[in-house]
C-alpha cells in the first residue's frame, strides 16, 4: 500500500523493502530525529535560518518522527502543511508565554503514586510507557518527552495497579503515557491482564496515536491479544482529515472489526485545524471508519504551546457549525482542561435564551426561535434518599451508594448546603473570628 512518496523514502534506506515499511518496530528505529534526514527523506532544502533554529529548539523540544507519518508531508507548500506544523519543531516553541506552565493540568500533584493521577472519583489515568512514535508539537506532557525515553517499569506499575485494588471507587482505568501501544503485546497482555483481575474495574480505556502516526502498530496479533481484554475502548487522536490515509484507515478498520469502541480525541490547533470546513471534513472521515468524535480540547497552558493557541470562541464557532448542521454523533464535547487540575470543563454555544415559571424560549442552529411549554401539573418527587419510600422504583442490587458533591449537591433535595464557599474565604473567616 506504499504510494510513490513512501517508495522514494523508501530507496533512502540501503536494503529495506516494503515489508520493512510496513514493520512498526522498523518505523520506530528509523525515527527521524536530525535535521539532516529529514531533509534527504522529503528531498528538501531548509533555509540556513531555520536549520539554526532547529538546533536551539530540539535541544529543549526533541523531535522524533516516524517514516510514514514524515511521509504524509506535502513539501509543494511545506510551512503551512498540517502534518508538518504538528511534527517539525517551530522556533515559536522557545517563546515562553506569562501564562504557560509546566504541569498546568496538575497532573502530578493529583498522583497518590508515580505514574498515576487520581482525579475523577471513579476513574484513573494510568501512564504506562514514556515512548511516543511521533513527538506533537503540541504535547500537552511536553516536560516529560525525550527525557527518560524509557518504559516505567513492572515494578511502577504495579504500585499503580495496587492502588487501583485498594480503592474500589475507580470502576474505570485509562492507559496512557507516552503511548500504550509502544510496549510489545506480551508486556500490555501482562498490564491488561493485572487489570481484568479487579472485580470493580468494568472497563479499561487505551489512549494511543498510533493509528494516526505508526499505524503499522495495529498488527493481527495485537488485535487478537486486545480481544481477551474487552470491554476495552480505544481513543486515538487524529487532528486533521489528511491523516486519515488508506494506512490509518486499515488500521481502523482492524480495530473496529475487533469490537473495540473507538473514539477520538482532538486538539484545536491554531494553524492546523482551527477551521470549520476542516473540522466537519475530519468529523465526517472519523465516523466514516467508525470513529466516535469524543473531544476537542482547547489547548493547554503547558510551556511552549503558545503559538498552536486559540482563543475558545473558535472552538465555540466550530461547535456552531457542527451542532445540527450534521449527525450528533459527529459532534465531539469541546472542553477545557482546567488549569490546576479541576478536569475537563465543557464549553458549548446557549441555546436557552430566556425563561419564565412555565415556558422556555430556545434557539436552534437555523436561528430559529421557538418556545417550549413546561407541564403544569409536575409533581416533584422529594428525594430524602429513602428509596425504600419512593414511588420510583430502582430496584438495583448494584445501586450506586455514593452522596451528592458539587453543585449537584446545591440541587438535592436530601442536602440541606445552600452554598458552596472557597476555602480561606475573607467574609468567611471575617465571621469566625467574630465568632
Ligand atoms: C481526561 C481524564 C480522565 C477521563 O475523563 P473522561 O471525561 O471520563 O474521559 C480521567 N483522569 C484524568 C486525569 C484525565 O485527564
Amino acid at each position: 500500500m506504499l504510494n510513490d512518496k513512501q517508495k522514494e523514502m523508501l530507496n533512502e534506506f540501503e536494503g529495506a523493502d516494503k515489508s520493512h515499511w510496513n514493520d512498526w518496530r522498523w518505523q520506530i528505529k528509523h525515527c527521524v530525529r536530525d535535521v539532516d534526514d529529514f531533509e534527504k527523506l522529503l528531498d528538501i532544502k531548509l533555509s540556513a535560518t531555520m536549520r539554526k533554529e532547529f538546533q536551539g529548539i530540539t535541544k529543549v523540544f526533541p523531535m522524533a518522527v516516524t517514516p510514514y507519518y514524515l511521509s504524509l508531508i506535502n513539501t509543494d507548500d511545506m510551512e503551512n502543511d498540517p502534518v508538518f506544523r504538528q511534527s517539525f519543531p517551530s522556533i515559536k516553541e522557545l517563546i515562553i508565554s506569562k501564562a504557560d506552565m509546566d504541569d498546568p493540568l496538575h497532573e502530578d500533584e493529583d498522583s497518590p503514586v508515580d505514574g498515576l493521577t487520581h482525579r475523577y472519583p471513579d476513574r484513573a489515568l494510568l501512564l504506562v510507557s514514556n515512548r511516543c512514535a511521533m513527538y506533537c508539537r503540541h504535547c500537552t506532557r511536553k516536560r516529560m518527552v525525550g527525557d527518560a525515553d524509557s518504559i516505567p517499569d513492572r515494578e511502577q506499575i504495579m504500585k499503580g495497579i495496587e492502588y487501583i485494588k485498594k480503592t474500589p471507587r475507580i470502576r474505570d482505568v485509562l492507559l496512557s503515557g507516552g503511548d500504550p501501544f509502544l510496549l510489545s503485546d506480551d508486556y500490555l497482555d501482562w498490564i491488561l491482564t493485572e487489570l481484568g483481575k479487579i472485580d470493580h474495574v468494568e472497563v479499561i480505556r487505551i489512549g494511543t496515536r498510533t493509528p494516526v502516526v505508526l499505524p503499522q502498530r495495529i498488527t493481527p496479533e495485537l488485535v487478537t491479544m486486545l480481544k481477551k481484554h474487552r470491554p476495552l475502548w480505544i481513543n486515538t487522536h487524529f487532528n486533521h482529515p489528511r491523516e486519515l490515509t488508506a494506512t490509518s484507515r486499515k488500521a481502523l478498520k482492524m480495530l473496529s472489526d475487533g469490537g473495540f469502541p473507538l473514539g477520538n480525541q482532538s486538539v484545536l490547533l491554531a494553524g492546523v485545524n482551527d477551521c470549520s470546513r476542516i473540522m466537519r471534513s475530519l468529523v465526517h472521515k472519523l465516523v466514516a471508519n467508525c470513529v466516535r468524535p469524543y473531544y476537542l480540547y482547547q489547548c493547554d497552558l503547558s510551556r511552549g504551546l503558545s503559538h498552536f493557541r486559540t482563543p475558545v470562541g473558535k472552538g465555540i464557532e466550530i461547535l456552531e457549525s457542527l451542532i445540527g448542521h450534521t449527525s450528533g454523533f459527529c459532534v465531539p464535547t469541546y472542553v477545557i482542561d482546567a488549569p490546576g487540575g479541576g478536569g475537563k470543563i465543557p464549553v458549548m454555544p446557549n441555546y436557552l435564551i430566556s425563561w419564565s415559571t412555565n415556558k422556555v424560549v430556545l434557539r436552534n442552529y437555523e436561528g430559529v426561535i421557538t418556545s417550549y411549554k413546561e407541564p403544569d401539573s409536575y409533581e416533584q418527587t422529594f428525594c430524602d434518599r429513602d428509596c425504600e419510600k419512593c414511588d420510583l422504583f430502582l430496584s438495583l442490587e448494584d445501586a450506586d451508594e455514593r452522596r451528592s458533591v458539587g453543585i449537584e449537591k446545591l440541587l438535592a433535595d436530601y442536602d440541606r448546603s445552600i452554598s458552596l464557599v472557597p476555602e480561606g474565604n475573607l467574609r468567611h473567616s471575617r465571621r469566625d473570628e467574630e465568632e
